[in-house]
């Protein structure tokens, strides 16, 4: 069983050598278990928290322990009433090619239904966390401003087509002008700002004339900076995530422009999506109506490879070489 574990606690960016990559011999699932074949790897921005000492919600990843992740697996053997071989399983197996599970908190989904990355991606946790944040958080109502940013990936594809639902005013913040041609020519957005060639701040003050009622944060950041002088009054701040900051070797980087929360009676909140869970269910089956009627279009980004090839493909959301939901696809 190929595994890729933690080496050594990464400073700044990670490198290869902050991985093991493993072999050990397989287990059989044994009395009440099953075991399965990993199909599919969800990367996410969060791994690089899980990767630090530091209390956060959910506990380090260990040095020397098999590398968190969700997957999808196919079941090749089964001792477990629940689940039979050739099953598709999502759970949270970790970064290895061979899984055994007792079917705890694990959830048996149909390729016949969705493509299996996409239980991953749009009906997987990116797609609950760009929904619970954006309607629960977020608070949205019809015909509002909202800006999004990491707009071109996984949570922030599906934030600004749920807001389009809506019937809402989306803005998309992302790296580049494909990713904006993607938002406004693919994704339904009504505009988007590029904030590598861009300055922000003046590109809000002409698309947001009135303000941004809500602004879902992916980036934190100097981009955060820029949309806390652009509040509406009672504008959301939903603070989803911080990637600008996950790779700092010092400490991150706090909004300067928070007073605007007092000057426009504002109010910016965190949340995280798992706290949703007795919710997925009926969440995903109002996603999935979305994408049937074709309202919301999938992003997914698949790299096909081995299991080695996790830590360069880790590295990709750090350097913005994704469009929508990134996975990786053991062939
Ligand atoms: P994405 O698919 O959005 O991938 C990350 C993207 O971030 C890249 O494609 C890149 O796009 C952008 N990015 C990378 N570095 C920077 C930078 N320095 N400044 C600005 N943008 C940058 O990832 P996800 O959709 O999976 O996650 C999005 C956010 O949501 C993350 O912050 C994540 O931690 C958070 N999250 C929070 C959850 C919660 O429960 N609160 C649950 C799930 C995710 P570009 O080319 O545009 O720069």
């Amino acid at each position: 069983n190929r595994q890729i574990r933690l080496a050594a606690r990464p400073v700044g960016e990670v490198k290869p050598e902050d991985w093991e990559h493993v072999t050990e011999q397989a287990a059989a699932p044994g009395e009440g278990r099953f075991a399965g074949r990993t199909r599919f790897i969800s990367l996410d921005p969060a791994m690089r928290g899980w990767l630090d000492d530091r209390p956060s919600y959910l506990p380090p990843v260990g040095i020397g322990e098999v590398m968190r992740a969700g997957s999808v697996i196919e079941v090749t053997e089964s001792e477990h009433p629940g689940f039979q071989p050739g099953d598709h399983v999502v759970g949270t197996f970790g970064v290895q090619e061979y899984v055994v599970s007792d079917g705890k908190g694990v959830l048996k989904v149909d390729p016949a239904l969705a493509p299996l990355s996409t239980y991953l991606g749009a009906l997987g946790m990116p797609g609950m966390t760009a929904y619970f944040g954006l309607l629960d958080v977020g608070a949205l109502k019809e015909g509002e401003t909202v800006v999004v940013s990491g707009a071109a990936g996984a949570v922030g594809t599906m934030v600004g087509q749920i807001a389009k639902v809506k019937g809402c005013r989306v803005i998309g913040i992302a790296g580049g002008a494909d990713k904006c041609a993607v938002l406004t020519g693919e994704l339904g957005f009504d505009a988007a700002i590029d904030y590598r060639a861009d300055d922000v701040r003046k590109a809000l003050r002409e698309l947001a004339p009135d303000g941004v009622d809500v602004y879902f944060d992916n980036v934190g950041g100097d981009i955060l900076d820029a949309v806390l002088t652009r509040l509406a009054l009672h504008a959301r701040v939903v603070i989803c995530g911080a990637i600008s900051q996950y790779n700092n070797e010092t400490q991150v980087q706090g909004p300067s422009n928070y007073l605007s929360l007092l000057v426009r009676r504002a109010r910016m909140e965190g949340f995280v999506v798992f706290d949703y869970a007795p919710r997925f269910g009926a969440a995903a089956r109002e996603l999935a109506g979305w994408i049937a009627t074709g309202q919301i279009k999938v992003k997914e980004h698949v790299v096909s490879g081995s299991l080695d090839d996790f830590p360069a493909t880790l590295q990709m959301l750090f350097r913005g070489e994704n469009v929508g939901k990134l996975v990786l696809e053991l062939s």
